[in-house]
């Protein structure tokens, strides 16, 4: 490849080629996890680690640049905030956002209320608003898009609701989940409202009583008893949802993604049984009989094969189109509460569970979706998945901002539907719609041979 044709984003052998610029210097990151991200902004061409209270640069190497860099002036020992790229966790945003200053060129993870779409009560809050909001001005046929949650109830608050619904359904099935805590922690399901006397006893005091700490928060939701199955296994499906700015909506959908089986047969005898009923990886890799080899992922491109080839593939596609529908309401149910800042951005990680009639119910949207590996599969599509995150962003200013694909990266909405150029890639036999959307969840993801074009293109744009 000639060096003009260079992709940015994949290092270079000769240590002098990797030098992206912001202007003319390199581009500085933070980084406050330990995983594939840190990986990925290490190896990025001309992007050099910043050292400061969260910076993983070992003391000992603080104020020295990494040996292909090392021509370049020390850095800075004191180099708090002399950075353009930050991904930090939330909390350091919690602490800081409020005080900080942010330079024009600064970009940082996370919105600074992103909890109102990623904590399990707010999120459902928030939908069941824009839901209502819908009916009133648009009337019902149209509130029924929002049909993607199941039934919740946020307790305790709404504890004495919630009553009223169960005695109208008895014997269907409710899981419990703590409002604000991640991998399966606290959560579980019930058929009876005794079951839940014990929670009732520890967690939920008439607000009355002065003496008590305010109670945690759970959600209580009706649970998917027909889950589709595969191999007699339940799954859910991780979805990557990438967005700059919220006003206007800006929204990019990741091609690649996992199904996440439990290692159990399912079964609604034993509800009481994690392995079974939790698809989450943290709850699965302690299963008696689990293997790590083996694990417990398919890609979402052999999903939807699989199901194309089982379930017909206008089924399918009629299935991604629902989960488009919930990405983009689930967005705009929050997109007049979050603190918009041309700054932030968010890459979310959806769990979407698939019942046996193949419709997308949407269980949770998690604003730290993992990025440690599980496997050598695993390792490149998050790999895959940041580096082309960083290729949206285009700190290096490469691209021409008209952009609808950047590497695995399809634009989904831009203020309204994006609509693709081509339906080449994963369209119905029978179907040259005209307005198909720019969507190709689970789809081919030929990433580098389109980044090389894209770049080539943008580069002989830019000269024009
Ligand atoms: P956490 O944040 O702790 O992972 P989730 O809401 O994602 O909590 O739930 C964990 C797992 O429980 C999900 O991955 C899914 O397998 C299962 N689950 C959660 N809610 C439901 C539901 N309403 N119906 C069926 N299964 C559910």
């Amino acid at each position: 490849m000639s060096k003009v044709a260079r992709i940015p984003g994949y290092q270079s052998k000769n240590p002098k080629q990797n030098r992206g610029i912001i202007g003319d210097r390199e581009i500085r990151f933070k980084c406050s996890l330990q995983n594939v991200i840190l990986d990925v902004l290490r190896g990025r061409p001309g992007w050099t680690e910043v050292p400061g209270p969260n910076s993983q640069v070992p003391a000992a190497q603080q104020g020295t640049r990494p040996s292909n860099l090392q021509s370049l002036p020390p850095i800075p020992r004191n180099s708090d905030g002399d950075w353009d790229f930050y991904w930090c966790d939330r909390e350091w945003l919690h602490q800081n956002y409020d005080t900080m200053f942010l330079h024009e060129h600064q970009k940082i993870l996370h919105f600074r209320n992103h909890y109102e779409l990623t904590r399990k009560n707010l999120m459902v809050k928030n939908l069941k608003r824009l839901r209502k909001q819908t009916e009133r001005e648009q009337g019902k046929t149209e509130a029924q898009s929002f049909d993607f949650y199941p039934t919740t109830y946020e307790l305790p608050s709404e504890y004495h609701i919630f009553v009223e619904e169960f005695k109208k359904n008895l014997g269907i099935i409710w899981i419990m989940k703590p409002a604000a805590k991640s991998q399966g922690k606290g959560i579980f399901l019930f058929r009876r409202l005794k079951d839940i006397t014990d929670w009732k006893k520890g967690e939920y005091q008439p607000l009355s009583d002065q003496t008590r700490d305010v109670p945690e928060t759970y959600v209580v939701q009706r649970y998917i008893e027909n889950p589709l199955l595969i191999g007699g296994r339940k799954f859910d499906v991780r979805v990557y949802v990438l967005v700059c700015s919220y006003n206007p909506l800006k929204v990019w959908l990741y091609r690649g993604g996992f199904a996440r089986f439990s290692n159990t047969r399912f079964s609604l005898d034993s509800i009481e049984d994690t392995y079974v009923h939790l698809t989450n990886v943290a709850v699965q890799k302690n299963a008696p009989d689990y293997d790590p080899e083996k694990g417990c992922k398919w890609s979402t491109q052999q999903l939807r094969k699989y199901l194309a080839a089982k379930h017909g593939v206008d089924k399918v596609q009629k299935m991604f189109k629902a989960i488009d529908n919930i990405i983009i309401k689930s967005l705009q149910s929050v997109q007049k509460i979050i603190i918009n800042d041309k700054h932030c951005f968010e890459m979310y990680g959806y769990d979407v569970l698939l019942d046996d009639d193949l419709k997308p119910w949407l269980i949770e949207i998690n604003a730290s979706p993992s990025l440690t590996a599980s496997g050598k599969e695993d390792y490149d599509l998050k790999f895959g998945l940041i580096s082309d995150l960083l290729n949206v962003l285009d700190l290096e200013n490469r691209l021409t901002g008209k952009e609808k694909r950047i590497g695995g990266w399809d634009l989904l909405w831009d203020d309204g539907p994006i609509v693709a150029d081509d339906n080449m890639d994963c369209t119905p036999a029978n179907g040259a719609a005209v307005s198909t959307p720019n969507s190709y969840l689970g789809c081919f993801n030929d990433r580098k041979k389109q980044l090389r074009e894209i770049y080539l293109t943008a580069q002989s744009v830019k000269k024009s």
